[in-house]
């Protein structure tokens, strides 16, 4: 056990880790001058009301354009800036931008549009300040709580702390909604459900991705959306990619639908585009 145990300690210096620690420290560098020189930017995917066919929502997704590098997935950034703390700056850049755009789309397209933004553990975590200050900053811009939504994904809840407890209610008393991520891929713990005061269910992509190919993949869909209304809440799915999958989600009751069918994610002018379109 000792050779094995001084064989990993020895493996920690070897050039690969060495390596692969080097590169997150220069990541998370790049990541700081990105957010520095404020060239981050913020992407929009329509989230349609299934029945209407209305871009009804729209949900904010960052991206990264790296000066050597092209774009790098959130999936491989956001990690980074969980630990290193950068992920504030970015969740506060996402909703500064939200808060702009979504304010220009209910004046001049829909006046109950929505843009949600993903708020991941480590900063619903943080300090209850933070939440304040977007509370106020939507007063001043004189739009109601409903322009906003936030996504939080399952282990959260788990973690029935006061501290989340309490910014749940926040968010209730300020009129924002909230919307669990990624449903189903957690610990679908299902009491925490009625326990926590949530609108929206997202059902996560990997239910919707097999739809059309297996009959008996609608099962769990329809369960979760039968559930999610006898508790009042509506249920968004993501990852639609095609019209089968999009008609079964409608047959089986889903409120919102998102994914690639409808469209990727778009810069803002472009998203906008979509919904001038869909106003004449
Ligand atoms: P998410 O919140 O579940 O976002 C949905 C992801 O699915 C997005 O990936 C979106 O581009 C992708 N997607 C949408 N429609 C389809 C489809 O039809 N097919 C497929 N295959 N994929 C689709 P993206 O933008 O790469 O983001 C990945 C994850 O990174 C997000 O998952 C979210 O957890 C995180 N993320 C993105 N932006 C932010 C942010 O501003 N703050 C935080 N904290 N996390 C973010
Ligand atoms: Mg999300
Ligand atoms: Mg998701
Ligand atoms: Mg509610």
């Amino acid at each position: 056990a000792a050779k094995a145990q001084g064989r990993n300690r020895f493996s920690y210096f070897t050039p690969g880790l060495q390596t692969a620690a080097l590169a997150r420290l220069r990541m998370t560098n790049d990541l700081r001058t990105a957010i520095a020189e404020n060239s981050l930017r913020v992407y929009f995917q329509p989230i349609v009301d299934i029945h209407s066919g209305k871009i009804q929502k729209a949900e904010a997704l960052v991206r990264w354009l790296h000066p050597q590098r092209g774009f790098i997935s959130p999936m491989e950034f956001i990690p980074i800036a969980e630990t290193s703390g950068l992920i504030i700056a970015i969740g506060d850049l996402v909703f500064r931008e939200a808060l702009c755009w979504v304010r220009k789309w209910r004046e001049l397209y829909r006046p109950d549009f929505q843009i949600s933004i993903n708020q991941s553990p480590v900063e619903f975590q943080g300090d209850q300040e933070r939440y304040i200050n977007w509370i106020h900053e939507l007063a001043l811009q004189n739009l109601p709580g409903q322009a906003i939504s936030v996504e939080i994904t399952e282990g959260l809840l788990l973690d029935a702390s006061q501290k989340i407890t309490s910014k749940l209610l926040q968010f209730r008393d300020a009129g924002i909604q909230v919307a669990l991520d990624d449903f189903g891929t957690g610990y679908s713990s299902l009491s925490y459900l009625k326990k926590f005061d949530i609108d929206y269910l997202k059902i996560d992509q990997s239910f919707v991705r097999n739809l059309a190919t297996d009959a008996s993949d609608i099962v769990l869909p329809e369960a979760i959306i039968m559930m999610a209304h006898k508790l009042d809440l509506k249920v968004i799915a993501e990852g639609v990619e095609t019209q089968q999958q999009h008609d079964l989600l409608k047959q089986a009751g889903c409120d919102f639908a998102q994914g690639y069918l409808f469209s990727k994610p778009l810069p803002p002018e472009e998203f906008e585009m979509l919904l001038q379109r869909q106003k004449t």
